[in-house]
């Protein structure tokens, strides 16, 4: 297992990530019932801008720190949330010294009684993520295979809840993997929301692992993505998407406005796009 997120942590794809977590939990807050949050790759919680990785790649720079450093005509509400969230938890004298993770923005929207339950396989990620969260009666740290969690964790004792699945994409057989993973935690808990970050590379594998979910027969599955270049480009990261499966109601609207004001601002190019897109409605 190479894969690192500190080279990655606060780029385009992170943001689009972050801000449909809060979207997503938003929706959870409105009602009183406690809910249950699980990360099955939850990562370290906290990432140091200065630390060399993050350094070396500057991703960040394309991303968080470009939305909170231009002065932006009005953002869309949730994203003025999401930056006024990594200002207060990454930000020392207006600078940006650390991005949150989905750990800390997850657990900085919930109750009391919600509960998180946070998956990670990399030992020294884990150690990282246990001493972010030390003392948070609320989550639950396990080093351990996020694919296996979702077998072992769900469903969870609350009625309600959001899994989070956001893989590496390292291993050549991970779209599978998460494929099969996904189906069967649907069949554990079909009131669970799940929604799964992919990477959107030349090759187009994520249009063929879209395809694969749509024929499953699993209802409301819900798709929003960004790119930053075009789809087919050779080499890096050209986009991102979100498989949202059982949406909240209206989440789709309420995302309609924000993907394009997010590309506007992390496509410089001009050849991005974005798109928020039911593959299979009600
Ligand atoms: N969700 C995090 C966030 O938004 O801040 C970022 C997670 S990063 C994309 C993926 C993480 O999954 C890495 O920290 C990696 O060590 C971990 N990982 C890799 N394979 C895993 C597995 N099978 N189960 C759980 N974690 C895994």
């Amino acid at each position: 297992m190479n894969y690192r997120h500190a080279y990655h942590a606060g780029n385009f794809a992170d943001v689009l990530k972050h801000v449909a977590l809060l979207a997503l939990l938003d929706h959870f807050g409105r009602k009183p019932s406690p809910y249950f949050y699980l990360d099955t790759h939850a990562g370290r919680g906290r990432y140091l801008i200065t630390a060399t990785e993050t350094q070396r790649a500057g991703e960040y720079r394309g991303g968080v720190l470009r939305l909170l450093e231009a002065s932006q005509p009005q953002p869309p509400p949730v994203v003025a949330r999401y930056l006024d969230l990594v200002r207060e938890l990454g930000c020392e004298a207006e600078q940006l010294v650390a991005y949150p993770g989905s750990p800390l923005i997850a657990l900085s929207c919930m109750r009391g009684d919600d509960r998180a339950g946070l998956c990670e396989l990399e030992p020294g990620e884990t150690a990282a993520l246990r001493s972010e969260l030390a003392g948070d009666p609320r989550a639950q740290v396990h080093e351990r295979d996020g694919y296996e969690a979702l077998t072992a964790l769900l469903p969870p004792r609350e009625k309600r809840g959001l899994v989070l699945i956001d893989p590496p994409y390292e291993a050549p057989d991970e779209f599978e993997r998460l494929k099969t993973a996904l189906c069967a935690a649907v069949a554990r808990w079909p009131a669970g929301v799940f929604a799964v970050w992919y990477p959107i590379k030349h090759g187009d594998a994520a249009g063929r692992f879209l395809e694969r979910m749509a024929a499953t027969g699993i209802r409301r599955q819900l798709v929003a993505e960004l790119c930053v270049q075009r789809d087919d480009s050779p080499g890096g990261l050209n986009g991102a998407g979100l498989l949202i499966i059982n949406p909240p109601w209206q989440l789709d609207e309420l995302l309609a406005p924000v993907l394009p004001w997010l590309k506007e601002r992390l496509a410089p190019t001009g050849r991005g796009r974005s798109r928020v897109s039911w593959q299979v409605p009600e």
